[in-house]
């Protein structure tokens, strides 16, 4: 059997009808950039958030580079962020000048909150919290931290859409949540799009305004913004994506149960659920082995895909040797970089596809 990592059809023709409704309905309406479309779409996606403003961009790391700008976070100022994520969530801080101070990740793979108070400094002035592979950080915990050195509190939740602890979505704990819809997001655009919800009305009307060259009426420049627009076919799509975004997360959940129940090999570590199912949108199912080149391999021989997210820590990219990090300063992190493979998961995969797989992982002589 062939496996691909991800099949992005699937659920596009899961509710084809839809989406091309959607996308007809604004190709034939003559107006495309920030329409009703897109202020729908900022409405619905607030109050599916449970956040009193949405303002929709151009992509998951124009959000992180707004809302740090928009807190006026800057040259000189320090920003406590995961070692272990993306490098997207690492960029929205050095895009405006700012220095991460990385921070190790728990056994979640999300930033540990018992490291946190070591690294804050005269200069912090936000923590960044990235939920990762889906899981919501400890943000009770972390806000806590954030409100006794009054510090901003940003939260990372491209891979995290609806991930819930005690009942609240994550994006409303901190002062401002940053989504993506890239394409393989949970909630995915069919391009790049990406948005922030905040209660905090200043910051929204201010990243409304940057997101259009730092305009308010047209031609009025209050400030040096750019063009981080959500286009009106984009938001028209991701309204019917919102609609279904639920169901699609019960899906994924249901998946990552069955590799949760179906994985046998005390060699593997398996992802850990660290409230409940609510608070893991598995946008990643993330095992670790030592043996990870060769259980890739393997795979691979048996027709699955597999990837790593992420084989390089940000502190050791090249991008970044100017921040003066060498192997060895974030052990954890590196650790996790030499053996997390994430297997295939994604929204209309097959029974026999999950089950071929389950089976493949316990054949693995380890
Ligand atoms: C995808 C992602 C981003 C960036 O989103 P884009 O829409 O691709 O710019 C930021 N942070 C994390 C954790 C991500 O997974």
């Amino acid at each position: 059997m062939n496996i691909e990592f991800n099949l992005l059809d699937r659920q596009f023709h899961k509710y084809k009808d839809e989406y091309e409704e959607a996308a007809l309905r604004v190709l034939r309406s003559g107006w495309y950039i920030l329409g009703k479309e897109v202020e729908s779409f900022e409405d619905e996606f607030a109050k599916w958030n449970k956040s009193k403003y949405c303002v929709g961009l151009n992509s998951g790391l124009d959000a992180l580079v707004l809302a740090i700008k928009a807190l006026e976070i800057g040259v000189g100022d320090e920003v406590i962020v995961p070692a272990n994520t993306y490098i997207a969530s690492i960029m929205g801080v050095t895009l405006n000048g700012a220095t991460p101070i990385f921070v190790e990740p728990n056994e979640y793979y999300n930033l540990d909150f018992n490291k946190i108070e070591d690294c804050i400094t005269p200069r912090t002035k936000a923590i960044l919290a990235v939920h990762l592979y889906g899981q919501a950080a400890e943000m009770q915990r972390i806000k806590e931290i954030a409100k006794r050195f009054n510090l901003y509190l940003i939260e990372d939740c491209a891979q995290a859409h609806g991930a819930k602890l005690e009942g609240r979505n994550v994006g409303s704990f901190g002062d401002i949540g940053c989504f993506s819809f890239f394409p393989t997001k949970n909630m995915g655009a069919f391009g790049d799009a990406g948005a922030i919800v905040t209660d905090n009305e200043s910051l929204a009307d201010c990243i409304r305004t940057m997101r259009n060259y730092g305009s308010k009426s047209k031609y009025v420049n209050e400030i040096k913004g750019v063009n981080s627009r959500l286009d009106e076919i984009q938001a028209a799509l991701l309204r019917v994506k919102l609609r279904h975004v639920l169901e699609l997360t019960k899906e994924r959940q249901k998946i990552a149960t069955a590799y949760l129940n179906g994985i046998k090999s005390t060699r593997i570590i398996v992802p850990k659920i660290q409230y409940d199912i609510d608070a893991h949108t598995f946008h990643l199912f993330v095992i670790r082995t030592e043996k990870r080149q060769i259980f890739q391999e393997y795979l691979s021989a048996k027709g699955i895909k597999s990837q790593i997210h992420y084989p390089i820590p940000p502190h050791l990219a090249n991008c970044y040797r100017e921040l003066g990090h060498k192997i060895g300063d974030y052990p954890i992190t590196e650790n996790y970089s030499k053996t997390v493979l994430s297997l295939p998961l994604y929204n209309g995969m097959e029974e026999a596809e999950m089950d071929y797989i389950i089976n493949a992982v316990n054949s693995f002589n380890f």
